[in-house]
């Protein structure tokens, strides 16, 4: 995801930002728009991250995490170097579970879509935490992944969103075993796949399964800076519509049905109404992003088809946009075939390409305070945001979800010429630390 300029952006203003993140090449797009306003910390919060940052072990590792910098730099250059693209993850996913093993969890497993989970066991066992990154890019395979160094910006795709999230989990794990810091709670460190554009959050729909690993309380590191906190899913619906029909010569076909003339009457059936919902009150976009289909200006084309695409963080108001998509595809296609002279009926295929649900986690919730709190206790000031990441699946269900920065600086997220420079990450770790610890308590 790409959210780094919009934190920078949220520290200056203090707005609540809708961001709009995820996507392949063919659907990608950011686009901020501030709304709202920024959120209190409760005080109870700010004193148990104060206290718990104080505890002996936790200076400790924090200490470790400093410590540990240039092994953390030298294996986010090694990591960015080995290609994850969507669907093609193992790579990445075969080296990371290595050095997840290495860094001493109880037991490391590569699930059956291809996550990478390790399970540090604490004492209590009656609550289980996750630390999540994405092992995915945007990037087709064949990318060149190499990492260039200028000065101390490193540049290369990939280096910022989502690989420097898979060192700040990597890290915390290593802090914990060094420090031999015992949690309460079992903590599940987690590189997922399927992440981004037509991923679709396969990795984390699995892991939000039914027979799934029980996950209470979650923490994605997929982002900038610490101040920006995702506690809003942004929900999409994607769709590709294909009207079918037999196709034939412009005049001595004529009569026959026209998939393109049953597009156009589907785009204005449907961009009527959902103009005008989404006029009211809760924002709700929609977007027809590519058309195609054809073959000569004399021929009725064999089909004719269309991606759109439609978002919401309120999931009342993209049900309802969905619905009147539906409905105007099905109306253009009788319309079309009651219009037909000659031949077979049209025939429609409506396929969903993508399916991120939408809610919010309140701004009261103790895991999004204590977000808040641990961004104010590095200095931030902590701004909520709404976005489409990991978090979308456990906040559309209810679990308490929040994503977190990677820290450091960097820029170009999904683009070839990403970069990423260490300034002062180590605070982003350590805030991952705190809060990790603050949801899962510490016995020792
Ligand atoms: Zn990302």
């Amino acid at each position: 995801m790409k959210i780094t300029e919009i934190f920078k952006k949220s520290l200056l203003i203090n707005f609540l930002i809708v961001v709009f993140c995820s996507t392949s090449t063919s659907m990608a797009q950011d686009a901020p728009s501030p709304q709202g306003k920024k959120e209190g910390v409760e005080k109870k919060y700010e004193n148990e991250i104060r206290f718990l940052s104080k505890h002996r072990k936790v200076q400790k590792a924090f200490q470790t995490i400093e410590e540990l910098e240039p092994r953390t730099l030298r294996e986010l250059i090694m990591l960015t170097e080995i290609p994850a693209p969507p669907f093609k993850e193992e790579l990445r996913a075969a080296k990371y579970a290595k050095m997840l093993k290495e860094a001493g969890a109880d037991s490391i497993w590569i699930d059956e879509v291809g996550n990478v989970i390790a399970l540090r066991k604490g004492s209590s066992g009656n609550k289980t935490v996750a630390l999540d990154a994405h092992l995915d890019t945007v990037f087709p395979e064949g990318t060149d992944v190499t990492v260039k160094k200028r000065g101390d910006t490193l540049v290369a795709p990939g280096i910022g969103d989502d690989t420097r999230g898979l060192m700040v989990v990597l890290t915390v794990l290593r802090a914990l075993e060094i420090n031999n810091i015992e949690t309460m709670a079992d903590v599940l460190f987690i590189g997922s796949v399927g992440e981004e554009g037509l991923g679709d959050l396969r990795g984390v729909k699995h892991l939000f399964r039914e027979e799934g690993p029980g996950i209470d309380s979650w923490i994605a590191v997929d982002g900038g800076d610490i101040a920006g906190i995702v506690n809003g899913a942004l929900g999409s619906n994607r769709y590709r519509v294909t009207y079918k029909g037999p196709g034939g010569h412009s005049w001595g076909a004529f009569g026959l049905v026209n998939p393109h003339h049953a597009l156009g009457k589907a785009i204005r059936n449907f961009t009527i109404d959902a103009d005008s919902l989404s006029r009211s009150t809760e924002k709700v976009s929609f977007n027809i992003g590519r058309i195609g289909g054809g073959t000569s200006v004399n021929a009725i084309p064999f089909e004719s088809w269309m991606e759109v695409d439609m978002r919401s963080a309120v999931p009342e108001q993209l049900e309802k946009m969905d619905r009147i998509f539906q409905k105007s595809v099905q109306k253009a296609l009788k319309e079309e075939n009651q219009a037909k002279r000659d031949g077979p009926d049209l025939q429609v295929d409506v396929e969903m390409v993508g399916d991120r649900p939408s809610g919010k986690i309140p701004v009261d919730n103790s895991l999004v305070q204590k977000a808040m709190a641990s961004a104010a206790f590095f200095g931030a000031t902590p701004s909520l945001i709404t976005g489409s990441t990991n978090s979308n699946i456990p906040i559309s269900i209810g679990i308490p979800a929040v994503t977190i920065g990677r820290g450091g600086k960097g820029d170009g997220a999904h683009s070839l010429h990403e970069w990423w420079i260490n300034d002062e990450g180590h605070l982003s770790i350590q805030r991952a630390l705190v809060l990790l610890l603050s949801e899962t308590g510490i016995r020792n």
